[in-house]
């Protein structure tokens, strides 16, 4: 292989679509961040944006890190679709082949919860050995991803943890959640999205002394405790536009091991809580720089 070659990355959001194309967090080439919109038109914005690197002979492979549920199975006649997402528009859109067949280079996919995951890991030295590793983003929604002896967890589809039910006390907090699906579930009640409807106004815009971020502390760390009981990670990063509220991280641990009661007595819990629970080290970077992680590593399997 060309030591000039470069890998992309598409990182499908809900909301937003960003490609990158690079070797490494150090060596972004370019980037580029649009609004998604219909499937037509996005998909082919991201196709656009590596026609100069495809015509150069430059680009080696592409990651996608998608907003679900995706079929991973590449026995399915389906791999590669984006599958039974609420999303208007975009149900059951065959991403991988549309790309694929574009670009004529190899394409790995994955959820964009675990492709942080793996960029967590991957790029960053003092998350490296640390397995099983949990990612979790809550912003519009709620995702996780996880990697496990060394591979990132996908089983029957993949993990969809960001819609496990936690306790609901209607009588403290009668909305009634935001999931199409199951209403009351963690996204349905926590994510941003839930948020806004809740309150009638953006997370962002909530003063610190709001008992929004109470309520929404309180739901955070029911979720944690249930992850770390159910995976036993080593570290959690908790990442999205949510956590971004200052001292939510904070408040976040203090749940944590406040609903614990001591039970688990790791001291990697107990006395590294700080390091335990932690924001992303790649910032808002993690999706697309673990793509591109993933397309390394399509090369290098
Ligand atoms: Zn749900």
């Amino acid at each position: 292989m060309n030591e000039s070659k470069l890998f992309g990355a598409i990182e499908a959001g809900g909301t937003k679509f960003v490609c990158m194309v690079g070797t490494s967090p150090n060596d972004i080439r370019k980037e580029e961040r649009f609004a998604t919109t219909s499937p037509e038109e996005t998909i082919e914005k991201a196709i656009e944006f590596f026609i100069y690197f495809v015509k150069n002979h430059q680009l080696a492979a592409v990651g996608i890190a998608s907003f679900g549920p995706i079929d991973l199975n590449l026995a399915s006649e389906t791999y590669g679709y984006i599958t039974t997402t609420p999303k208007p528009g975009w149900k059951f859109v065959d991403l991988v082949g549309k790309v694929q067949h574009a670009l004529g280079v190899p394409v790995a996919f994955d959820t964009d919860v675990n492709a942080a995951a793996f960029g967590e890991q991957y790029w960053v030295e003092e998350n490296r050995l640390l397995d099983p590793f949990i990612y979790i983003t809550i912003g519009t929604g709620i995702g996780v991803g996880i990697v496990a002896n060394g591979s990132l967890l996908h089983g029957l589809v993949h993990t969809e943890a960001g819609h496990m039910f936690i306790p609901h006390d209607k009588e403290k907090d009668p909305f009634p959640g935001v999931c199409p699906f199951h209403g009351d579930c963690w996204e349905g009640l926590a994510s941003g999205l839930s948020m806004e409807k809740r309150w009638n106004q953006k997370p962002e815009t909530l003063s610190d002394s709001h008992w929004a971020w109470e309520v929404e502390v309180d739901y955070i760390a029911h979720a944690l405790v249930n992850l770390i009981y159910s995976y036993s990670p080593m570290r959690i990063i908790l990442g999205g536009g949510v956590p971004q509220h200052a001292g939510l991280h904070q408040a976040v641990r203090r749940k944590v091991l406040d609903i614990n009661q001591n039970y688990l007595q790791s001291q990697v819990l107990i006395k590294n809580i700080d390091d335990y629970i932690s924001p992303p080290f790649l910032g808002n970077r993690s999706g697309g720089l673990g793509a591109i992680a993933l397309a390394k590593t399509l090369l290098t399997q």
